[in-house]
């Protein structure tokens, strides 16, 4: 067993460490306050490889593999959060449902310019009535000259707005339940096809996150992802590699978090010297440490096990609960070793809490992990 990052893949953390710290770290309150993702970040992040990181060169991708994604978006996430989630539903969830299941014409068409970051992704299975149970989707797809008309709505899409190219699920045979469910990819040039009500959000106010609408928009067949029908299962084997991303954007969240709060305590005194040398401090800093450790070790295992091709449904549960949870903790300890100035803007310890909490419910709720790693519990 090797607990160590190769040379190349320290390099790729420390690569991207710097870049973090050098173009996103001085913009991390300003992007917030705007709730803006820039364009001008997603062509440098394009530059660095970081939109195709799991896709072969032939692709137009980096070419690495999920221990390497897991570390970038980490190292992107202890700056800024938003940026790690953009990043993240752009590579595992849209391209990678283009690259797993795709022909090979729509991976040249739609693919290469992703993974090039000439294109951002967007991801679309949740709906108004159809989150958690996304079996629920109300989406239709009905067949129409040689395509399909597609009409319904999804909501809390990232990057619907910024996105050119999105992967969704539509209902194409009502009768035959979440095997009546096809995946589609649309283009913004498409008639029909529009974004919408983009959401006002607690954290993670960089990212994108809004509604998208079809009406009656016309998507030829050629569009559509794998067989028809196997949409719903296609989306549940895309969640067990996006929720690596999850977990690791939650070890990101709760590093940066924790960093904050070490430094903050080494500098701040009461009662005559830094707080750092209080107990009460020290055992709070070790827990954290403590774990945001385990979070990475759960996180690295799950990545490493699809990278070796194997099945990941309850690691990837697993690493994603446990990080998620993780990390709204650190935060919140982040606040409190800060005490009042924790509570103000003028400390990264907020916006980390506020970033959070959303890795407890996106890709899939704690309480959905819960039950998806006790559903493989039960079959063993
Ligand atoms: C910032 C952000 C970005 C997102 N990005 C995307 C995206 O790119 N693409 C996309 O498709 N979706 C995206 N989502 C949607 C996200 O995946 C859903 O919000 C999430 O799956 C939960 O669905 P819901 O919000 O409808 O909550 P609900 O399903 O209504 O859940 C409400 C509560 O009930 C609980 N609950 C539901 N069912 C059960 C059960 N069986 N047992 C116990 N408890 C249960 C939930 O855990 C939760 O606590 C995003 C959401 C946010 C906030």
């Amino acid at each position: 067993m090797n607990f160590e990052l190769s040379e190349e893949q320290q390099q790729v953390k420390n690569s991207v460490r710097e870049f973090a710290e050098s173009e996103i770290r001085p913009h991390v309150m300003e992007w917030d306050e705007s709730q803006h993702f820039s364009d001008d970040l997603r062509l440098k992040l394009a530059e660095l490889g970081l939109m195709g990181v799991i896709f072969p060169e032939a692709y137009g991708g980096a070419g690495m593999g999920y221990v390497e994604y897991a570390t970038i978006i980490e190292e992107l996430a202890r700056v800024d959060g938003s940026v790690g989630l953009s990043v993240a539903a752009h590579n595992s969830l849209c391209s990678n449902h283009i690259y797993t299941f795709g022909t090979e014409e729509q991976k040249q068409k739609y693919l290469v310019p992703l993974a090039q970051g000439e294109a951002f992704g967007a991801w679309g299975l949740t709906e108004p009535q159809a989150g958690s149970d996304a079996s629920g989707t109300r989406t239709t797809a009905i067949r129409s000259n040689g395509g399909w008309k597609v009409s319904g709505a999804k909501n809390f899409i990232t990057n619907a707005i910024c996105c050119n190219t999105l992967v969704a699920v539509a209902v194409t045979d009502k009768a035959k339940g979440n095997k009546g469910i096809s995946a589609f990819i649309f283009d913004k040039s498409m008639e029909g096809f529009r974004s919408d009500k983009k959401e006002n959000k607690l954290g993670m106010r960089a990212s994108e996150t809004a509604s998208v609408v079809f009406e009656d928009c016309y998507v030829p067949d050629e569009n559509r992802v794998g067989s028809e029908g196997e949409g719903f299962l296609q989306a549940m084997q895309i969640l067990d590699g996006g929720r690596i991303s999850i977990a690791a954007l939650s070890v990101g969240i709760a590093q940066g978090a924790y960093e904050a709060a070490l430094r903050y305590s080494k500098e701040r005194q009461q009662f005559g010297k830094p707080i750092s040398e209080f107990e009460g401090i020290q055992f709070k800093l070790a827990d954290m440490a403590t774990q945001i450790e385990a979070a990475r070790l759960l996180t690295l295992q799950a990545a490493a096990l699809k990278d070796a091709h194997c099945g990941t449904t309850r690691q990837s549960a697993m690493a994603k609960l446990f990080a998620s949870e993780t990390a709204v903790r650190v935060s919140e300890e982040s606040v409190q070793i800060h005490g009042g100035y924790g509570y103000t803007k003028d400390y990264p310890a907020e916006k980390y809490w506020r970033d959070s909490k959303l890795c407890t419910i996106g890709e899939g709720t704690s309480e959905i992990q819960r039950l998806v790693i006790a559903k493989q519990l039960l079959k063993a």
